[in-house]
């Protein structure tokens, strides 16, 4: 029969690369913490119109990218493709956004339909930063502090890059438009076909172009910095001398957009020349306006989106994957006869008491050379030898896998103290 495959584009993880998973997880989750930042849940199902409404008709994600489906009901409903949208959903519907400031994360997958390839992928994953409420760039600064914390407690600061840019305003950034249509449309023969269509819909995106020829066609266009209103020029001032003060590098990258039109003002990405073509590891800005295009009261807002796949595979080319992270089992219980009712309690017994201990019981019988070899494929340090002898002398029999130690039998009580005396 032939067998059911994943979908394209979605991978497992398998129990090899989960430590390191868990590890990155943990340490991006330590700090948001450190940083009193409080986690949100949401669906990953949520009504197709919340994301047409926020990320735009016209951007890559709603045109092209999203799994949308019609449920049993007739509803239209989509896989998330991002976390921003559902958050201020929920936030709004829970009435958190109300007259307080919020600092939120979460973290969990995320669906989008792209072509894929390493470091892009149809299911990713994302660790997401959203802050509600405070205006002005020292929150801006704050949420780059931290994402700065993030690379460096991991090992990778030296392998990634800041970039910043200002959008401006709505009206600066319409301003702008007009100027670097009129300027593309004069050279609109020469351009990529991406950005030839992107001209009448999403003109900002070209400035993102990945070809060369139309990059270079860009040297002479309009800069967005010099469109800026007067309240974006402060705030981006204001948000520059706060990360010097931090001691946070960053480049004035005045071509950076993002691909959802949520944004303005503040927009960054944290890039690395290390994952080919899939160089940013992590991407966010400000969105004042979402919330209010939502349904709620204008309420300033800015937040970041971290892929975890990239960062894991920077990680790995990094060579900063710490070692050790694999151990599984510590200990290695082997029990041999009818003595399962023994082994089972005094297993339960040394997890009361042993919380930090990673014990694994034999299941499954066998005799004694069966179970030593599980023991030592297990990876254990030790295992603890329960017989039918050693049962009715209430002793227990302790051998070390690994070092060239003497073996020892002790009683119960006594195996309980000489473990704990080894943590
Ligand atoms: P890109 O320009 O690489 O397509 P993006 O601007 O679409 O990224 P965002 O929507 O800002 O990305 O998402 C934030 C982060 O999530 C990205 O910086 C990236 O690290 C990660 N990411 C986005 N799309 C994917 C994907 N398809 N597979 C893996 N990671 C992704
Ligand atoms: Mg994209």
């Amino acid at each position: 029969m032939k067998k059911i495959q994943a979908i394209r584009g979605m991978n497992d993880l398998l129990p090899a690369d989960s430590p390191l998973w868990q590890y990155v997880e943990s340490v991006v989750t330590d700090i948001l913490a450190r940083y009193a930042y409080q986690e949100i849940r949401f669906p990953i199902v949520e009504a197709t119109e919340l994301f047409k409404r926020s990320i735009g008709e016209v951007t890559d994600i709603v045109e092209k990218e999203m799994y949308t489906f019609e449920d049993r009901n007739g509803d239209s409903l989509t896989l998330r493709p991002e976390g921003t949208a559902c958050c201020v959903r929920a936030c709004e519907e829970n009435g958190l956004l109300y007259n307080q400031t919020q600092r939120l994360w979460y973290m969990g997958p995320m669906f989008r339909h792209e072509r894929p390839q390493k470091g892009r992928y149809r299911q990713f994953h994302q660790i997401g930063v959203e802050t509600f409420g405070i205006q002005g760039p020292d929150i801006d600064a704050e949420v780059l502090v931290l994402s700065a914390r993030i690379l460096r407690d991991l090992g990778v600061a030296e392998h990634v890059r800041l970039q910043i840019n200002s959008l401006g305003s709505a009206d600066a950034r319409a301003a702008y438009k007009q100027a670097l249509v009129a300027y593309l449309d004069g050279v609109k023969d020469q351009l990529d076909e991406d950005s030839k269509r992107r001209l009448d819909t999403n003109p900002l995106r070209i400035l993102d172009s990945k070809d060369v020829n139309t990059q270079r066609l860009l040297d002479a266009a309009p800069v967005l910095l010099d469109y800026l209103d007067e309240v974006s020029r402060e705030h981006f001032e204001g948000l520059k001398s706060l990360l010097n003060a931090a001691g946070v590098a960053y480049q004035v990258n005045p071509r950076l957009v993002r691909g959802l039109d949520y944004y303005g003002k503040t927009a960054f990405e944290w890039v690395t020349d290390k994952l080919g073509s899939q160089s940013t590891v992590c991407a966010g800005g400000r969105y004042d306006g979402l919330v209010e295009q939502l349904g709620g009261k204008p309420t300033p807002a800015v937040g970041f989106g971290i892929g975890l796949e990239r960062l894991v595979l920077l990680l790995q080319a990094a060579e900063v994957v710490p070692d050790g992270l694999d151990q599984q089992t510590d200990i290695y219980l082997v029990a041999v006869g009818d003595v399962q009712p023994q082994a089972i309690k005094f297993a339960e017994r040394i997890r009361d008491e042993l919380p930090f201990v990673r014990l694994m019981v034999n299941c499954g019988g066998g005799n004694f050379k069966t179970q030593l070899k599980r023991a030592d494929k297990s990876g254990a340090e030790m295992a603890l030898i329960l017989g039918e002898d050693e049962v009715k002398s209430d002793k227990v029999g302790i051998k070390f896998l690994r070092d060239e130690l003497e073996q020892q039998l002790l009683s119960f009580d006594e195996a309980i103290v000489y473990l704990q005396s080894l943590e």
